[in-house]
């Protein structure tokens, strides 16, 4: 379901006034999932509103208009619409009647233009207004549907929520058959090069979508399909997850939307065992990821931040000359990787160590760019595994994504 928003309005073109009405509807039908491919804005006229209408019905299939069906000349939306689908108006007696007694109540003589403001399409649903005179209109022609609302939003807002949603929901969203949709999460492999082994695949689907993404450092695929039945959308989405998942296997660690985080957490769990982290350039941010999966207190059980060499040296016992001198490697190195990861690990009675070291920027340090990250894993009974980083983005990026590698480089 695609929507156009029309706001119509010399007043908007001039930047006299704010497009706030179209803020709102687009807010609004993004969460009845409608999506709103564009937005225009035209003068009170009525050859270009009608030049509005005619592209939009090309590329939309539900239009909404905001404002223009007040009491005075310039007011031309409704005639321009009715203009546009061949129909008639006629004016709607409720509407009619609210505008007598508006009027009667206030002991003013009501002008003919009002009238003007109880105009309805014929065939469609007039739509009250609460708040106002002017009756809004939603009808359905072809295959297309229209919603007139007024400008004034403290008018356009209640009539939206109170008469238009109702009647998209009743008419407009009833045909739509449901959307299903699932998520595999993916660990080693970024966006492109994922998308690059399953081309073959996203190009030829036509009722299934392959889209894949990459947000908050994870690289995610969203596979959805429509059908009228939920089992026959699962059959399809487990078919084309089970065809994804034989040419990425090694990547693919969960076909839910979960974070690694979680399950890391939930493996082991499983399987009775326990963590620990030491920390130099992501100051915790590991130990915050992994904490924050409920859950989580059996399986972590603690972590030290150290940030400086000192603490580096004092905490974690990090000999000297693996720091220090000419010739030492250094803070970012796999040889101070392995000693974090091994020692926090013993210190903490853990079955894994690890450690993360490296350079987040955006200065070099140790004259080595920034990027550069040393991973350490540290088993219990087993050997100490260290990983090189070369990572690309600004400080808090390569923070994230270094907190994100060792986690994945856990999970294979
Ligand atoms: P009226 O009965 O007031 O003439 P109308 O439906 O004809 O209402 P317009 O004449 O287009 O609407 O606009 C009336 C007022 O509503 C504008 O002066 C402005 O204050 C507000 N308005 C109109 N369009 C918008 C918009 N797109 N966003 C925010 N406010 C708007
Ligand atoms: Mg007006």
């Amino acid at each position: 379901m695609k929507a156009e928003i029309i706001a119509v309005g010399t007043e908007l073109l001039l930047g006299q006034i704010v497009n706030t009405n179209a803020r709102y509807l687009s807010v609004e039908l993004a969460a009845l999932g409608i999506d709103v491919y564009f937005q225009t804005v035209v003068g009170d006229n009525q050859v270009r509103l009608q030049q509005a209408i005619k592209i939009a019905e090309e590329r939309a299939d539900l239009i909404i208009f905001s404002g223009g069906i007040g009491p005075t000349q310039d007011d031309l939306t409704k005639e321009a619409l009715a203009a546009s689908l061949g129909r008639e108006l006629h004016i709607d007696r409720q509407a009619m009647d609210n505008i007598d007694r508006f009027f009667k109540d206030r002991e003013q003589p009501m002008t003919e233009n009002n009238r003007r403001q109880a105009l309805a399409i014929d065939g469609g649903t007039p739509l009250p207004n609460e708040t106002g005179l002017a009756v809004g209109n939603a009808i359905s022609h072809e295959d297309k549907h229209y919603i007139v609302l007024p400008g004034p939003p403290k008018e356009l807002m209640p009539m939206f929520e109170n008469q238009a949603k109702p009647w998209i929901m009743s008419h407009v969203l009833t045909a739509e058959t449901p959307l299903y949709s699932k998520m595999l999460k993916f660990a080693g492999i970024g966006e492109s090069a994922l998308e690059t082994k399953l081309l073959d695949l996203i190009e030829s689907q036509s009722d299934l979508t392959i889209a894949p993404y990459a947000k908050e450092s994870e690289v995610t695929i969203r596979l959805s399909t429509k059908a009228a039945l939920e089992s026959e959308a699962l059959d399809k989405l487990d078919a084309m997850e089970k065809v994804i998942e034989e040419r990425l296997s090694d990547y693919l660690y969960a076909n839910r939307d979960v974070p690694i985080e979680q399950i890391i957490v939930e493996m082991m769990t499983e399987m009775n065992l326990t963590v620990s982290a030491a920390e130099s350039c992501t100051g915790g941010l590991l130990m915050q990821g992994i904490t924050s999966i409920p859950g989580s207190a059996t399986v972590f059980l603690g972590g030290i931040v150290c940030y400086s060499n000192e603490m580096k040296k004092k905490l974690l016992n990090v000999p000297t000359h693996l720091l220090e001198g000419e010739e030492a490697p250094g803070a970012v190195s796999k040889e101070t990787a392995a000693v974090l990861a091994e020692q926090v690990r013993i210190i903490t009675d853990t079955d894994f160590g690890l450690s993360i070291t490296g350079v987040a920027g955006p200065a070099f340090s140790e004259r080595k760019p920034v990027g550069l990250v040393y991973i350490g894993i540290s088993e219990r009974n087993g050997a100490t595994a260290t990983y090189e980083l070369n990572l690309k983005g600004n400080r808090e990026t390569i923070r994230v994504r270094s907190a994100k590698a060792i986690l994945y480089r856990l999970w294979l």
